[in-house]
């Protein structure tokens, strides 16, 4: 596995492969690998001949309030856990060279980054389709894996992409979890042993409603009570929202069909969390 470090050298390489007719797919993180990201790789690598996994803890996504500088870490180990997925090269840019002095350009989705984590992190989409829109460029890949954990950055990306014209396939990726349910994700590091038990909240609140649907519910509003009493029963948490969408337009839906998804975002201590599930079978696999 190679390790790039500039984007100048990452375009000559994107140049080298193309000429010999290898196909390239991409996978863009933020690092401190786990099951999740590497599930991702894996993915990635059933499509294409060569993954490029981008490692970039990208600061216009984050606000100044938010988690920046405590952001988890690893470079060797997530370096050989990539070269261990077969992954052929691991793009870890500089901030310099991404935003470089002068750098003035905003790529930004509308309508659909207002809606959900929108509210509470207004110009975190903003970053990310920013840095995802660069990346694309940069590396011109055939396919990008995204996780369904982050749905709403993927469905706007979607949009970005269809919006733009951008040549890219997008894969979405379900959602990887631990053995007791807890999605995985780089931010589980911040919790405490028992704010850790706490979390499962969140996984037993998307089971509850699983098991509301099957019986026969097809109510948002009494899906969402009995969430928000399952979320509250394991304990005091803030919860951000409980919101039954519709999984493309991340409209509101006041009734559950197969395109409705339940969206959970719940902080635990200070550590917040997101989750989600489509809650009739035929929508996902994750519950
Ligand atoms: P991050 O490093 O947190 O920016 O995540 C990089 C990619 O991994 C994003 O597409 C995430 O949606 C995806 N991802 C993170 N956690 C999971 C998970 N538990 N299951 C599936 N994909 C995940």
């Amino acid at each position: 596995m190679e390790i790039i470090k500039t984007v100048a050298e990452m375009s000559r390489w994107v140049q080298e492969q193309r000429t010999k007719g290898h196909t390239l797919a991409l996978v863009p993180t933020m690092g401190f690998f786990h099951e999740g990201h590497l599930s991702l790789m894996r993915r990635a690598g059933e499509l294409v001949d060569r993954v490029i996994v981008s490692l970039f803890v990208n600061p216009s996504q984050f606000a100044a309030h938010e988690d920046l500088d405590a952001y988890p870490r690893a470079f060797a180990r997530d370096a050989a856990l990539a070269e261990a997925e077969g992954v052929a090269v691991l793009f870890c840019p500089e901030v310099d060279d991404i935003y470089p002095p002068g750098f003035q350009t905003t790529v930004a989705v509308s309508e659909l980054t207002s809606k959900l984590c929108g509210k509470s992190r207004p110009h975190h989409f903003a970053g990310v389709t920013t840095v995802v829109a660069k990346l694309f460029n940069i590396v011109a890949p055939q396919y990008a894996v995204f996780g369904e954990k982050d749905f709403q950055q993927l469905a706007v990306i979607r949009r970005m992409v269809r919006d733009l014209n951008m040549q890219v396939s997008l894969v979405g990726h379900a959602i990887v979890r631990e053995k007791d349910g807890l999605a995985i994700s780089s931010r589980n590091a911040y919790l405490s042993k028992a704010e850790r038990r706490q979390a499962l909240c969140l996984w037993h609140a998307l089971q509850e409603a699983k098991a509301l649907v099957q019986a026969g519910e097809r109510h948002s509003g009494r899906v969402a009570k009995r969430v928000r009493d399952v979320l509250l029963a394991h304990g005091p948490c803030q919860i951000d929202y409980i919101e039954l969408v519709n999984r493309d337009t991340l409209e509101r839906s006041s009734t559950i069909d197969h395109r409705v998804l339940l969206a959970l975002a719940v902080r635990i201590g200070t550590t917040r969390l997101i989750d989600n599930a489509c809650l009739l079978h035929g929508g996902d696999k994750n519950v």
